[in-house]
C-alpha cells in the first residue's frame, strides 16, 4: 500500500516530522497559568529570505509577481520604505531577531553569532510569557536560532524539511548532542519506540524507495532543478509551509512563531507552474553604469532577474496557501501575521545577489506588511523605517514592555507619538571586520529625509580609503544621479554625523 504514496500523502508524512520533534517539548509543556487563550494575541512573523522590494508588486513592480501577497495588502499596513540591518543573512537575520544595526550586535560575516547581551535580549526573550517556536531553512539563520535556543520552546530542527534530510539527519543526530532541537527529536523517537505512532515508516527502506521516486518526479515539476539552499539540502517550500500551518493549530496560545523560508534566495527554481511566467513579456531594467566597487562584472542580469521574479511567484502562492490556513482554521482572528525579509537581492552595476560591498536600494530595501487581528483595510506607511523597528513594534502591540536595549521604534500607526522626522536610518555592512575590533572596513548608508549617503571606507578601491556618495531618493530612487559635489553642504553634514556614530559604536571595542 505505501508504494501507492501520492503527492499529498508524502507532504503528509513530511508534515508529521514537526510533531515528533516537539513531542517532549509539550510533555514538559506550560503552566495552565500561562495559556491565556484568546487574552493576548498570537505573533507570527514570516520571512522569505533575499526577498526584495523592488521586485514585488505592491510596491509598484510592473510585473504582477505578489497576487496573493497582495490579498494580505488590503487588510495590513504596508511599510514603503523599509530597510534590512544589512546585506546579507547574517547581519539582517541578526538585526530583526536582536532589535539592534549589525554594528551592535557584531554578526557581520556569514554564519557568525550575535554577542553576548543579545543571547539573552532578543525577539524570543521580549516573548517569554508566549509559547515560541521557530523554523528556517538558512543554515546562517540558523546558527542565530541556536544561540536563542534557552528563549525557545519548539525549536524545529533545521533538517526536519529538507528532501534529503532522512539519513543525514539520523546520522547527525548523534554528532550534534548540543543541538536541542535534535535532542528533542531523539527523544521523540525513543516516546514512539515505546507504543507510539508509526513513525517507523521513516526509517524503512520503503520510505527511501518512496524517497527516490518522489525526487525523479520532483525533477519533472522543477525544470531548472529542484530547490536547495545552496551547497546542501534540497526542500520543496510546501512542505514548510504545510506543516508550520499545521503545528501552529496544535501548539498553546499565545504563541510567537518566526518561520525563515529560503526562497526567492538562489538558485531561482521555480516550479512548472511559474517557469517561463514572464520571459519575452517587455520589461526592461533601468540601464546602470557598472559600480568601482564590483570586481567580477556579472553578465545576463536582466535573464536572472526574470528566474528570480518567477521565483517569487512561488513564494506568493505558497504564502496565499498559508494565509488562507490561518483564516480557515480561525487563527487569523486572534493572530498578528509579519511578512517581511532579511535583506534583499541586486541586479544592477555589473552584480546579481547580495552580501557585496554595495548598499543600493534593491539590495536594502525589504518588504514589511503587518496584519493585525481583525483588519479589514490597508493602511500605507511612506516613512523610511527599518528592520530594528519590529521587535519594539512587535512587544507594544502585544501589551508587552518595549524592551530598554532596541535601538528601533515603534512603527507608525502603532507608535503614541508621531514618528521622528529627522531620524536616522542605518544599513551596515562590515563583512570583513572582527566582532572584537573596530570597523575600519565597511559600507555603511544613511538614510535621512530624502537623502540617501552611501559611505563605504578602508577598501583599496577606493581613493584614500574612503568613497561616498549623495542621492535623492525621492527625486532620483534608481540612485544614478550622484549628488556628493553639486550638494556638498548636505553631504557632509551627513557623512559628519554617520562618522560620528562611527565613533560612537567603535568606542567600546579601541
Ligand atoms: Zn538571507
Amino acid at each position: 500500500m505505501n508504494s501507492q504514496l501520492n503527492r499529498r500523502d508524502f507532504l503528509k508524512l513530511a508534515g508529521l516530522l514537526p510533531l515528533s520533534l516537539s513531542a517532549p517539548r509539550l510533555l514538559r509543556t506550560l503552566d495552565a497559568s500561562q495559556q491565556i487563550q484568546g487574552k493576548q494575541k498570537n505573533v507570527v512573523v514570516i520571512i522569505f529570505d533575499a526577498f526584495s522590494a523592488y521586485d514585488i508588486s505592491l510596491y509598484g513592480f510592473p510585473r504582477e509577481t505578489t497576487p496573493n501577497i497582495n490579498r494580505l495588502a488590503k487588510r495590513a499596513v504596508v511599510y514603503h520604505n523599509h530597510f534590512a540591518g544589512g546585506n546579507f543573512t547574517t547581519p539582517g537575520a541578526g538585526s530583526l531577531l536582536t532589535g539592534v544595526l549589525p554594528w551592535t550586535h557584531r554578526a557581520f560575516n556569514h554564519n557568525q553569532r550575535v554577542v553576548d547581551p543579545f543571547v539573552k535580549n532578543n525577539v524570543f526573550s521580549a516573548f517569554k510569557d508566549y509559547y515560541r517556536i521557530s523554523y528556517t531553512h538558512n543554515g546562517f539563520a540558523n546558527t542565530l536560532l541556536k544561540q536563542f535556543h534557552e528563549h525557545i520552546d519548539e525549536p524545529i530542527a533545521r533538517e526536519a524539511f529538507f528532501l534529503e534530510s532522512l539519513d543525514t539527519f539520523i546520522s547527525t543526530l548523534f554528532k550534534n548532542d548540543d543541538d536541542i532541537a535534535s535532542i528533542s527529536w531523539l527523544r521523540s523517537m525513543r516516546v514512539q519506540e515505546n507504543g507510539g505512532y508509526a513513525y517507523s515508516l521513516f526509517l524503512s527502506h520503503l520510505y527511501e524507495s518512496i524517497q527516490e521516486k518522489r525526487i525523479e518526479d520532483l525533477k519533472q515539476i522543477f525544470p531548472r532543478g529542484i530547490p536547495t539552499t545552496g551547497a546542501d539540502y534540497g526542500y520543496l517550500l510546501e512542505t514548510a509551509i504545510d506543516a508550520v500551518a499545521t503545528r501552529l493549530s496544535e501548539i498553546p496560545q499565545p504563541f510567537f512563531g518566526y518561520f525563515h523560508f529560503m526562497p526567492p534566495h538562489h538558485p531561482y527554481r521555480t516550479p512548472l507552474e511559474f517557469f517561463n511566467a514572464f520571459k519575452d513579456d517587455g520589461f526592461k531594467d533601468v540601464e546602470k553604469p557598472v559600480d568601482a566597487l564590483v570586481r567580477q562584472v556579472v553578465r545576463n542580469l536582466p535573464m536572472k532577474r526574470t528566474e528570480y521574479d518567477e521565483f517569487i511567484l512561488y513564494c506568493d502562492r505558497e504564502f496565499g496557501r498559508f494565509y488562507d490556513e490561518l483564516e480557515s482554521s480561525g487563527l487569523l482572528e486572534n493572530t498578528w501575521l509579519v511578512l517581511t525579509s532579511d535583506h534583499s537581492e541586486m541586479f544592477e552595476r555589473g552584480f546579481a545577489g547580495h552580501g557585496s560591498k554595495l548598499l543600493y536600494q534593491p539590495v536594502v530595501r525589504i518588504p514589511l506588511l503587518i496584519f493585525e487581528p481583525g483588519q479589514e483595510t490597508g493602511i500605507d506607511i511612506h516613512e523610511y523605517t527599518s528592520a530594528v523597528d519590529v521587535l519594539p513594534t512587535l512587544s507594544h502591540v502585544t501589551g508587552h514592555s518595549v524592551p530598554d536595549w532596541g535601538e528601533g521604534a515603534v512603527l507608525p500607526p502603532y507608535a503614541t507619538t508621531p514618528p521622528d522626522s529627522d531620524r536616522n536610518i542605518y544599513v551596515v555592512q562590515a563583512i570583513d571586520n572582527l566582532p572584537n575590533a573596530p570597523l575600519t572596513e565597511a559600507s555603511i548608508t544613511l538614510t535621512k529625509e530624502r537623502y540617501k549617503l552611501h559611505y563605504y571606507f578602508g577598501y583599496p578601491e577606493a581613493q584614500n580609503g574612503e568613497l561616498a556618495k549623495l542621492f535623492d531618493i525621492q527625486s532620483d530612487p534608481d540612485e544614478l544621479v550622484d549628488l556628493y559635489s553639486s550638494k556638498r553642504g548636505i553631504a557632509l553634514e551627513l557623512l559628519d554625523e554617520l562618522k560620528r556614530k562611527l565613533k560612537e559604536v567603535n568606542e567600546p571595542y579601541l
